[in-house]
């Protein structure tokens, strides 16, 4: 079974509304232009139930099947917030607002969510409920764990969730999903140390807070060498550090250090804070001074549950004629939310040479709607067979 007949004749339309979207980029929970289309595309398509304002800039959309005896409902997610880059792809319809562009393809989810939708309330070859979630806020803003912490698991009785995400590197339109933790859990930690400054002839006076500074982010990198088991998955990564003088005869008083934390488990990243901690207050101690640790837990690690991925991937091999095993993802995905309040799996899906998401030269390639939207629709048709 390849993609749907329907998708290729809806891939024009459905390329409009991604081009569309893609010219009119909204950051974090700014989605107002985006959620409000998204909003009328559904009441076009005769969405059972449309609202909006769930997490804040949010919509969710019904779709009822021609029968409901199981009292089945799944959940299918696309995330519409762009980034904060500059756009140089130089198309046509590049990014109309500087400063904001569609570099992670979140226009393309969107596009091919609604494609389904259409489908979806033109058929409705199903037993169950189909529940659109279209959320804000994917990159850096929690906007999935507002829907939720919205009640909207609850709401409207979502049994399982699955979601999507476009890759580069893969082919287009072929598909890549692993069952587990897949997306690490990202955190970040903010340090500041402090010692006593002074002159930089008489260090003898003074408490070195650089030289401490620097002894803590060399035996940070012992978590990952010396702490973590080998066979697990964690990044500490120092990206700023700070002085508070930029004299060349002053030892500064406080030097400020920070980065992030990758981890695949609950328990590596409790490891990774636990030791952070220990290492930053150590080493301060060992000097003379002090730290003060701030650590920040960011999105959750995102897992796949084993039942609902081997679904997905028999799935995606019926729409395309295989499924690859994906690797871990060190990037984090809010999705990680959904998964966490209900069973379900995420999946890529390729989107050929292209640069990688997040660079000013990334686009998504229409060319894997057809592909995209008979994934989200085999999904509900196989899941909730029509009774
Ligand atoms: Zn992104
Ligand atoms: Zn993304």
């Amino acid at each position: 079974m390849p993609v749907k007949n329907r998708f290729a004749e809806l891939q024009n339309e459905i390329t409009e509304w991604r081009r569309d979207i893609h010219e009119n980029p909204e950051i974090l929970f700014e989605t107002h232009r985006t959620s409000a289309l998204v909003a009328e595309k559904l009441q076009e398509f005769g969405c059972d139930e449309i609202v909006t304002g769930i997490g804040r800039t949010g919509v969710v959309g019904v779709i009822k099947g021609k029968s409901d005896t199981a009292g089945k409902v799944i959940g299918l997610r696309a995330d519409m917030d762009a980034l904060p880059i500059h756009e140089a792809t130089g198309l046509e319809y590049a990014s109309k607002t500087d400063g904001a562009m569609h570099a992670c393809g979140h226009d393309g989810h969107t596009a091919m969510l609604l494609g389904a939708a259409k489908y979806l309330s033109e058929t409705r070859n199903f037993d169950g409920t189909v529940v659109v979630i279209f959320q804000p806020a994917e990159e850096g803003g929690g906007g999935g764990k507002e829907m939720c912490d919205d009640g909207m698991m609850e709401r409207w009785n979502i049994q399982e969730v699955y979601g999507m995400h476009n890759w580069p590197g893969r082919p287009v339109g072929s598909f890549a999903i692993r069952p587990g933790a897949f997306f690490a859990a990202t955190d970040t930690f903010d340090i500041t140390l402090e010692g006593r400054g002074g002159h930089a002839a008489k260090p003898h006076d003074t408490v070195d807070t650089t030289v401490m500074a620097a002894q803590t982010v060399l035996a940070l990198q012992t978590i990952a060498s010396r702490n973590a088991d080998p066979v697990d998955q964690v990044v500490v990564s120092v990206t700023s550090f700070e002085t508070s003088s930029k004299a060349f005869n002053v030892i500064p008083q406080t030097v400020q250090i920070k980065g992030t934390v990758r981890t695949m488990s609950k328990e590596m990243r409790d490891l990774a804070e636990t030791r952070i901690k220990e290492i930053c207050n150590g080493i301060a101690a060992t000097f003379g001074g002090t730290a003060d640790i701030n650590y920040m837990r960011g999105y959750p690690v995102m897992v796949n549950t084993e039942e609902q991925t081997e679904f997905a991937a028999k799935v995606a091999r019926d729409v395309s004629g295989s499924c690859d095993d994906a690797p871990l993802v060190m990037g984090g995905e809010d999705f990680a939310y959904m998964l966490e309040e209900r069973p379900g799996a995420y999946i890529l899906v390729g989107n050929g040479d292209t640069a990688m998401v997040h660079h000013p030269e990334y686009n998504f390639d229409d060319n894997a709607i057809p592909a995209g939207c008979s994934w989200w629709a085999e999904i509900v048709e196989q899941r909730m067979p029509a009774a």
